[in-house]
Parts: C-alpha cells; sequence; structure tokens
C-alpha cells in the first residue's frame, strides 16, 4: 500500500522528533522517518541555548545576546520567538523531568570534566549539583571506572573557583566486577537493585552503594555520582540513595553511552507516540523525485528495495556533519546527500580549517542556508524545494559547538520547520 501523508520528517533527533510534535499539533498527518540512533545518546543531556558569546566568560542570560548575533545565525533567521518556543515545546515534552524553565538565566552545572557548563535545561538528576547553589559538595568517582575520577573532578571545581566546599573520593561499586567495568553493568545493577555481597551481608545494590560512600560524606549536604544511576528506574534509584544518605543526590552528566541523553531519547520517543506521529525506523531516505519545485516522494531504502514515501510537505533532520546529514570528501566537497541542498564552504579545502585548534573554525558553520520558514535557500538564495524546511545540525550558520547552542537551534528550527510544514500541508488540502 503506498505512503501518503501530509508532512514527512526526516531524522529521529531532537530536532526531527520536536518537529514531527509540532506538525502534528496543526491536525496534519505526520510520519517520521528515521535510520540509525540519534546522537542524543552520546550526548550529555543537557539542553544549551548559548552558552559562550564573543568571550571566555560564560554567558548570563542568552535572550540578552541574540540581537548580537550576527545575520546569518539560524537564531537571527528563526527569530527570538521561535527560541522561547522551541524552549516551551521541550518543558512541555519533558515535564518535572527537566528544570530550568524558571528563569531565562542559564544554570551552572558541573560535569564529568570537572568544567561547569552554563546551560538552559538540565534533568531534574542533576539538579542538586547546579554551582550557584553553596552547600558542601562530595563527589564520587570509582575505582572500577577509569574514565572519571571523583577526586580529580573535585580539585578541578576547586579550581574553577566554585563557590563552595568539595571533596572527592574515589570508592568501589558494591559487588564483584571485573576491573574496568561497562557503566552499562553498574546502571543495570543500580536499575533492578540486584542482590549483591556487601561485607559479608546480602543487600540491594542501592543500598550497598549507600553504605560504601555514607563513611566519606561528613559535612557534605549533597553527593554527586557519574551519570548511572539507573535506566528505566533512575528516579527510583536516586530517591533510595537519598533514603540511606540522609543528603541530597545528583547525576554529573558524562560521556558516552550518556543515561541521561538515553533517557531524554526515551521520552522523546513517547511523546512522539502519544503526538499520533507514525514512526519508519531503521531505513535510510536515499533520494526523491520532484516535478516543478515541488517535491513529490522520498525514497526509502527498505532492505534493497526503494519505496516511494509521498507527502506534501518534507522536514530534514538529518544531522550535521556527526549525524551524518552533511557528508564532506576531498572529491567532492561538502553536501546535503539527499536532496543536495546547496551547503556554502570554500572550494579549497586547506580552508575550511583555522590553524588555531581553538579558532572559529569554518567547518564547524557549515549546513543549509534557510529563510524565516526554514525552507533551504540554493546559492541565489532561492528557496531550494517550495516544500521543503530543514532543522536542526544539517542547518549551518554557527559554530554551535563552540558556543554551547547545539540543542536549542535544535529546537527554534524545528518549532518552525515542524509548524510550517503542518501548515502548508493544511493549505495544500484546501486547494485540492
Ligand atoms: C557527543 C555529543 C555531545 C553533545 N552534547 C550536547 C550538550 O551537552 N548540549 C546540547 O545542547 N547538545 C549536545 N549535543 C547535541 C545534540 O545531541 C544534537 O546533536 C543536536 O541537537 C542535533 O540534533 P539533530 O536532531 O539535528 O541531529 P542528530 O541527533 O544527529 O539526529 C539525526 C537523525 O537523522 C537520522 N538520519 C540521518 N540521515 C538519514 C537518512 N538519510 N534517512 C533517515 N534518517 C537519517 C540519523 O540516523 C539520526 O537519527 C551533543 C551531541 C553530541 C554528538
Amino acid at each position: 500500500m503506498a505512503i501518503r501523508e501530509d508532512v514527512i520528517v526526516i531524522g529521529g533527533g531532537l530536532a526531527g522528533s520536536v518537529a514531527a510534535i509540532e506538525a502534528a499539533e496543526t491536525g496534519a498527518s505526520v510520519r517520521l522517518v528515521t535510520y540509525k540512533k540519534s546522537t542524543l545518546r552520546h550526548a550529555s543531556g543537557l539542553i544549551d541555548v548559548l552558552g559562550y558569546a564573543d568571550g571566555d566568560d560564560p554567558v548570563v542570560d542568552p535572550f540578552a545576546e541574540l540581537d548580537d548575533l550576527p545575520a546569518d545565525h539560524p537564531y537571527a533567521i528563526a527569530g527570538e520567538a521561535a527560541v522561547r518556543d522551541g524552549l516551551a515545546r521541550f518543558d512541555e515534552i519533558t515535564g518535572e523531568t527537566y528544570q530550568g524553565s524558571h528563569t531565562d538565566t542559564n544554570a551552572l552545572i558541573p560535569t564529568f570534566s570537572g568544567a561547569v557548563k552554563p546551560t538552559a535545561r538540565y534533568p531534574a538528576a542533576a539538579a542538586a549539583g547546579i554551582a550557584s547553589d553553596d552547600r558542601p559538595m562530595l563527589v564520587v568517582g570509582f575505582e572500577e571506572m577509569t574514565e572519571y575520577n571523583g577526586e580529580m573532578l573535585a580539585a578541578h571545581l576547586e579550581a574553577a573557583g566554585v563557590p563552595f566546599d568539595v571533596e572527592g573520593v574515589e570508592c568501589n561499586f558494591p559487588g564483584e566486577y571485573v576491573n574496568d567495568s561497562r557503566v552499562t553493568r553498574f546502571a543495570k545493577r543500580l536499575d533492578i537493585d540486584e542482590t549483591v555481597d556487601y561485607e559479608g551481608r546480602s543487600m540491594g545494590a542501592r543500598e550497598a552503594l549507600a553504605a560504601e560512600v555514607e563513611p566519606h560524606v561528613g559535612d557534605a549536604e549533597r553527593v554527586g555520582f557519574p551519570a548511572f544511576l539507573g535506566d528505566d528506574h533512575a528516579e527510583a534509584v536516586r530517591t533510595d540513595l537519598e533514603r540511606h544518605l540522609g543528603v541530597d543526590v545528583f547525576e554529573i552528566p558524562m560521556g558516552p553511552p550518556s543515561y541521561p541523553g538515553m533517557r531524554l531519547e526515551d521520552t522523546l520517543k513517547d511523546a512522539v507516540d502519544e503526538a499520533g506521529v507514525r514512526i519508519s525506523a531503521g531505513n535510510p531516505v536515499v533520494g526523491f523525485e520532484a516535478d516543478g519545485g515541488e517535491i513529490q516522494s522520498v525514497t526509502v531504502d527498505s532492505k534493497g528495495r526503494e519505496v516511494p514515501y509521498h507527502a506534501d510537505e518534507y522536514v530534514l533532520a538529518t544531522g550535521g556533519l556527526v549525524g551524518k546529514g552533511i557528508d564532506s570528501s576531498r572529491e567532492d566537497g561538502v553536501e546535503e546527500p539527499i536532496f543536495d541542498c546547496h551547503i556554502p564552504h570554500p572550494e579549497d579545502r586547506y580552508e575550511w580549517f583555522d590553524e588555531e585548534a581553538f579558532g572559529d573554525q569554518p567547518f564547524a558553520h557549515f549546513g543549509v542556508v534557510v529563510d524565516e520558514t526554514m525552507r533551504p535557500l540554493d546559492a541565489t538564495d532561492a528557496p531550494e524545494f517550495d516544500n521543503l524546511r530543514a532543522a536542526g545540525a544539517v542547518v549551518g550558520g554557527a559554530d554551535t559547538v563552540a558556543e554551547k547552542s547545539q540543542s536549542g537551534v535544535s529546537l527554534a528550527t524545528a518549532v518552525v520547520a515542524g509548524e510550517q510544514a503542518g501548515k502548508q500541508a493544511a493549505k495544500h488540502e484546501v486547494s485540492q
């Protein structure tokens, strides 16, 4: 049976999920076509809107900086209302599992490198670690985890000048483990509260972990753990540890595999389902058919079989250089692989990079150029197609990694692209 929807969104990361929900809110029938896992499971789970502008100091209020951004910045194109709408949609989707919506001001959240990161929204599980809180802190690391050291993290935080006393400790994760165990095994053990032998007694893993940490708590009023405190039952794990330790417990965002990122991925998937969006997962979009500047269908590679998916409107949310929404090669330069949308870039490859490792890297700005309704533009600034919009990391114009604005840009561009696609699809229906 032919697949036909009002709107097809390509890409199931933060941008594609939010664009699909936004389009569905307009009453459109929406299908999300996505291929591999998104970057969320590698991400910290923090939602950065603008952490750094033109100096080394973190931005206090991202909204106060928006007017000073260059004209080709996605925020300048989408507008402040889009940034606010994107965050509002995110808050609605995540509910009590995220905090930060009470203020425009960035929060400073400790991360596993020992830095404090300016961010707009953070998981509730990370909230007690906020750096503007002056309560003494204990940071726990584990001998079995080589990528994270509690004592070093505490020393880094102290060197960063945090306004509270911070101690670090290396503990042993209760139960039998080979050295260098995977974070997923710790998380699972806590999630199911597996029975372990601890100091000659059998007890639940959560109680045993608390017993291991408790002698080090001292004056600390909050205790930070690497962000692996459970998966499906993360809140119960944290609450149990708080009960046993008698202090607030929080998670410190860390690198992959990122439980906060995976939990956010689950929350988004539930929200997409709830919005009535149909999902086609596991097969890539590899091409399209167009007629007179309008896309008629996209081609999905279904195990070697090319299947057309038809819609009135399309949203491209395939990610950036990391997500493979943008490709680069010596032979072909920088490309958007599905629709071959224009991506401005210097022909000379040496001009893609700045010699200074921390300089303003031209390649970090690569992406499609969009108009205010998020339609990708060609080299003459005309829309590539009337019915194609772009959202997320595939949109260029800013070094979102350096300025810490990745998720904010994804949300702002997604709400505009999704809403516009939904509304335009309704117009198609009326005119038919
Ligand atoms: C390591 C890492 C850390 C990060 N940390 C932070 C952070 O601390 N704070 C923050 O705000 N943001 C962070 N981010 C950014 C954030 O996770 C997202 O990458 C960003 O918001 C872009 O999301 P996206 O939806 O545009 O792209 P992606 O997450 O890349 O999703 C794109 C999706 O499109 C799919 N796709 C690609 N091509 C096709 C195709 N042809 N057909 C069908 N589907 C396709 C991909 O499989 C993928 O599922 C981090 C990202 C990474 C990689």
